[in-house]
């Protein structure tokens, strides 16, 4: 269960209300569907001057792959999502694109002169394929910020705080007791080691800090002092230091700090100023701190949780029960590439003039009334367009084959498709 959004009949936004609330103000008439992903209702007859609006704090954790989002109002989460970017494929389009242009100038069809060193680019520029993790953030902060009447923004922007482990005086007891610190130098560690074992390599097991001139031979806590060991290095070291059983380039590199930069990466700082920029009071934290607050909740992970735990800010206790997140997939605005080429370059197919075939273009989620033959029944898909009317569906999880005069758009395209029914009892055929 999340939140249903609500707003007043001037579409300024209300505190979000329970669903079970929203069907009531629909079935009674006061109210009427506005959108429905994130499903927001619209209120006839009471205007936010009337109503108590609450402040509301937009969380955020970035991932490559999958973004987490959460409302936090008081101790409750009180909505969530979880974002999957499309970063792989924007860089396997843009190679695929670079191929092609690569392979026609080789043909030597035409000359034409270099270019060499001729762009320059913008102060702030990344690559598409991060760039595009930046904007899908974005068009969601701005988009539930005119939905819900969200005051603060918090985000991770770091695994780690350097500031915090050059400064504080970082004791054994502290990592034992689960202290902050502690959460924070194995973010570190993890970093700085790859998360694999020094010693032996390997990776997705159980890794221990360890101390590299262990503690009973006048090693420090310092984190210069310290690498991650699997059980078994851990316990075959034993009293010895890493020269001594074998390893003078643990000790070597352990010396050499990481460097800030390796902390915070381009897409987490590039949405840091963009958040600045919306105007509302932004909190950053660390992701030593998201894992600190979510383990001291006792909090299950997943991406919408740690966003719920992101800063120093978040309650305690926080209230996650119930909370089913919003599953959004961004999916992009289709292909502009005219020329459609084989495998060897050779064209092969022009695009399509035509966008929208019977009212309907690909991304729209449609409800198709299907009267017999295999497909009978009535379902909610993602469409796929297809200029002979038979559109493409997702039904039971496969592709169907549906005609267009059974389909009614229910969703026009925005870039993303959704994975959860908006309204229960509506059931959306995971597209794909
Ligand atoms: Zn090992």
């Amino acid at each position: 269960m999340i939140s249903v959004c609500v707003l007043d009949p001037d579409r300024q936004p209300l505190d979000p209300c329970h669903p079970a609330r929203a069907r009531q103000l629909l079935d009674a008439g006061r109210a009427a569907v506005f959108r429905r992903f994130p499903f927001t209702i619209i209120l006839h007859d009471r205007t936010r001057a009337a109503s108590m609006v609450h402040a509301h704090r937009l969380k955020i954790d970035p991932g490559s792959k999958t973004s987490g989002l959460a409302i936090v109002q008081g101790p409750r989460v009180i909505w969530a999502a979880e974002l999957t970017h499309r970063g792989q494929r924007i860089k396997a389009a843009l190679e695929t694109r670079r191929a092609i242009r690569r392979g026609r100038r080789q043909r030597q069809m035409r000359y034409r002169q270099p270019r060499f060193l001729n762009r320059t680019r913008p102060v702030g520029w990344l690559p598409p394929s991060l760039q595009s993790r930046v904007c899908n953030l974005m068009t969601w902060v701005e988009r539930l910020a005119r939905l819900c009447p969200i005051t603060a923004l918090s985000q991770e922007l770091v695994r780690f705080d350097m500031q915090l482990m050059q400064h504080a005086e970082i004791s054994g007891v502290q990592y034992q007791q689960g202290e902050l610190a502690g959460y924070e130098v194995r973010e570190y560690l993890l970093e700085k080691w790859h998360r694999t074992c020094a010693y032996c390599g390997a990776t997705e097991v159980p890794l221990e800090v360890e101390h590299i001139v262990p503690k009973v031979r006048g090693g420090s806590n310092r984190v210069s002092n310290l690498a991650l060991a699997c059980v078994p290095c851990n316990q075959k070291k034993g009293a010895r230091s890493a020269a001594e059983f074998g390893f003078p380039q643990v000790q070597a590199q352990a010396r050499r700090p990481l460097h800030d930069a390796a902390a915070v990466n381009a897409t987490r700082w590039g949405l840091s100023q963009a958040l600045h920029a919306t105007g509302l009071p932004v909190e950053t934290g660390t992701g030593g701190r998201t894992k600190y607050n979510r383990t001291r909740l006792g909090i299950e992970k997943s991406h919408w949780a740690d966003a719920a735990c992101v800063g120093a800010s978040t309650p305690d206790p926080l209230r996650v029960a119930g909370i089913r997140p919003l599953g959004i997939r961004a999916m992009g605005h289709g292909t502009r590439q005219m020329c459609r080429v084989d495998a060897h370059g050779f064209p092969k197919t022009h695009r399509a003039r035509q966008k929208h075939y019977g009212g309907m273009q690909t991304g729209d989620i449609v409800q198709a009334v299907v009267p017999t033959g295999k497909y009978a029944g009535t379902w909610i898909s993602r469409v796929v367009v297809k200029a002979r009317g038979w559109f493409d569906l997702v039904i039971h999880g496969k592709k169907a084959s549906v005609h267009q005069r059974h389909c009614t758009r229910l969703w026009a395209a925005d870039g993303y498709t959704y994975a959860l029914p908006a309204v229960a009892g509506t059931a959306v055929s995971s597209p794909r």
